[in-house]
């Protein structure tokens, strides 16, 4: 058994017909954690669809009309690039649904995953790349109105920007507020209280500079990796990135955005990581966040390898790598 909880729906699956994005993965990924035995059945929770006050906290009212009576433009259609279809917004809203579950195992947990999610280039008004609804960003929402956290930090390692989340959470940080670490006995009247949703979610993206988004809207961290860039330079990046996020702001949960894309046979990527050296990179997110005592929550965002098998494989392998890492003493 694992000391963690997965969630998954077969409801995840995407009905985009033929595609470059392996809508299948989710249940292949599911099949594979207990054909393999790494996980059991027991170890899997089903989520429900994320409720639409959920989904607002996130996106317009208009945009989510938009979707719920099929009347998304034809060149917001194309721009999604993914078919629109009912049961599509159906599987978008299950996404969600899981990344708010996974974010309230992983507080209770320290790690929890979703199998699916990290929708990333979803918008408050509208979809791109795939990515129809932004469900990591309506689970911090979430948390932070049931009260469970006030601060977030994404961890973004698809090969793509996250825009979307760079946009989501940038009229809600506070760059020249003090952070809340700091003695409040120090601040005086200087501090401003915080509203509710005042924000505090602090981004980190680590993409290929030359790839898809073509505007890169800034995250509080952007590490922008030139092309062909292997498995020690990117950690070493990583490691980089992760310690001045940490050294600047004091997250109470930590959103791993692990996409399989920098891998080095994926179709959509230009980087060469290995899938060893994917693997290293789950652990070392991991390993930061168990030293600090920080929850993760796991979505796993695109994977567009040659073999479909090599995607299921670098997903499944950042279970592996969280069942080693917080393995009980
Ligand atoms: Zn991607």
């Amino acid at each position: 058994m694992l000391p963690f909880k997965l969630v998954y729906s077969d409801d995840y699956y995407l009905p985009i017909g033929a595609h470059v994005f392996p809508a299948e993965k989710y249940r292949r990924i599911h099949d594979r954690l207990l054909q393999t035995g790494v996980a059991e059945a027991s170890d899997f929770v089903t989520p429900q669809l994320a409720s639409d006050a959920d989904i607002l906290l996130v996106h317009t009212q208009q945009y989510v009309h938009k979707l719920k009576t099929g009347t998304l433009s034809a060149r917001e259609e194309l721009e999604l690039e993914v078919p629109y279809s009912p049961e599509l917004v159906r599987a978008f809203w299950m996404a969600a649904g899981g990344s708010i579950l996974a974010a309230e195992y992983a507080l209770e947990n320290r790690v929890a995953f979703n199998i699916g999610g990290g929708f990333h280039h979803a918008f408050p008004d509208h979809g791109e790349g795939f990515c129809m609804i932004h469900d990591v960003a309506v689970a911090i929402r979430r948390m932070q109105r049931d009260e469970k956290i006030t601060r977030a930090m994404t961890v973004d390692c698809d090969v793509h920007q996250g825009n979307g989340t760079a946009v989501i959470f940038a009229g809600t940080r506070t760059p020249a507020g003090p952070l809340p670490s700091t003695a409040a006995s120090t601040l005086g009247s200087a501090t401003k209280p915080r509203t509710r949703f005042s924000g505090d979610v602090f981004t980190i993206s680590l993409h290929q500079e030359n790839n898809y988004p073509m505007w890169k809207p800034p995250s509080s961290i952007d590490v922008g990796l030139p092309d062909g860039i292997g498995d020690d330079d990117y950690l070493a990046w990583l490691d980089n990135a992760l310690s001045s996020g940490l050294r600047q702001f004091e997250p109470e949960l930590i959103c791993y955005v692990a996409g399989a894309d920098p891998y080095r046979e994926d179709q959509l990527g230009g980087l060469s990581l290995s899938i060893e050296g994917l693997k290293r990179r789950d652990e070392l997110v991991f390993k930061v966040a168990l030293a600090r005592g920080i929850p993760v929550m796991v979505t796993f965002a695109g994977g567009y390898a040659q073999k479909v098998e090599d995607t299921v494989t670098i997903h499944c392998n950042t279970v592996i790598a969280a069942s080693e890492t917080f393995a009980a003493p």
